[in-house]
């Protein structure tokens, strides 16, 4: 159980983050729903939350915005007084072939989903120091495991959260800060759902499981992450993925 944990759980008003953080609520932790730009979605995760008697709050905030993410450690923390688990969830993708992917759509792949894990660990992190506890949860991919054709962007970004995340976790590792990254698959969400019916048969295939997966199913991994249960685990990536990247 989570009782007592103050978690926030970045793009939290649909698909993965909105399954991260009901579990993590359903489990006891007080959950912060952050959003960009979906305002209405974030208030009725929060309002979930509050009917099943757990407590959330939701807050706005681009995580590619250094500056932004300051801002949103500082209201946590003053609101909360504590950070106990970051789960950095928030990504995008601009899929192309490499020959035809413009300088922007890289940058902004970059910029929100490894950039975003940096700025909110860099202002979390003195309080986690401070605490001498915590978890951090980074959200890759198996393209960042595997890479994949078409997203050059993506695949790098999530890689390079697999680095940031291993990197971080010997930094932290002294003052019993656990730091982990979940890889998940092919999971049903807006993301995939926005793909062509052709490109889910063929990624289908892939999966030794022979099905998509559930936004639930990676966040159990991720409640895992965050309980006590995996308290000597640090560094390390779970792939939930169905057997795709064996
Ligand atoms: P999704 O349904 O497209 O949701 C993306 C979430 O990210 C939204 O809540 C969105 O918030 C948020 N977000 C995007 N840019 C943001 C920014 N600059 N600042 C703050 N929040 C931002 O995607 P998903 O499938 O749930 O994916 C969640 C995570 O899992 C991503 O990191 C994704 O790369 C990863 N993942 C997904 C799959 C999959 O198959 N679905 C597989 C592997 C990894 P707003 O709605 O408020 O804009």
């Amino acid at each position: 159980m989570l009782t007592g944990k103050v978690a926030l759980v970045t793009g939290a008003a649909r698909g993965i983050g909105k399954a991260i953080a009901l579990k993590l609520a359903s489990q006891g932790a007080v959950v912060i729903v952050n959003y960009a730009g979906s305002k209405e979605k974030a208030e009725a995760v929060v309002a979930q939350i509050r009917e099943a008697s757990g407590e959330a709050v939701a807050m706005q905030c681009d995580v590619s915005d250094y500056s932004a993410c300051e801002a949103l450690s500082k209201a946590v923390l003053e609101q909360f007084g504590r950070l106990d688990i970051l789960v950095n969830n928030a990504g995008i993708t601009r899929d192309g072939l490499l020959m035809r992917m413009s300088e922007a759509d890289y940058d902004a792949v970059l910029d929100t989903n490894l950039k975003g894990a940096f700025n909110m660990i860099r202002h979390f992190s003195r309080s986690f120091l401070k605490q001498r506890s915590g978890r951090i949860i980074n959200i890759s991919s198996v393209s960042g495991v595997m890479g994949n054709a078409g997203q050059a962007n993506y695949s790098a970004s999530k890689a390079g959260l697999i680095g940031l995340t291993k990197s971080v976790a010997r930094e932290l590792a002294g003052r019993g800060v656990c730091v982990n990254a979940v890889a998940p698959g092919f999971i049903a969400t807006d993301m995939t759902e926005a793909m062509a019916e052709s490109a889910k048969e063929g990624l289908e295939k892939l999966i030794p499981f022979g099905h998509m997966g559930k936004p639930e199913d990676v966040a159990e991994a991720v409640a895992f992450l965050a309980g006590d249960a995996s308290a000597y685990i640090t560094g390390q990536v779970i792939c939930v993925d169905g057997g795709m990247a064996i």
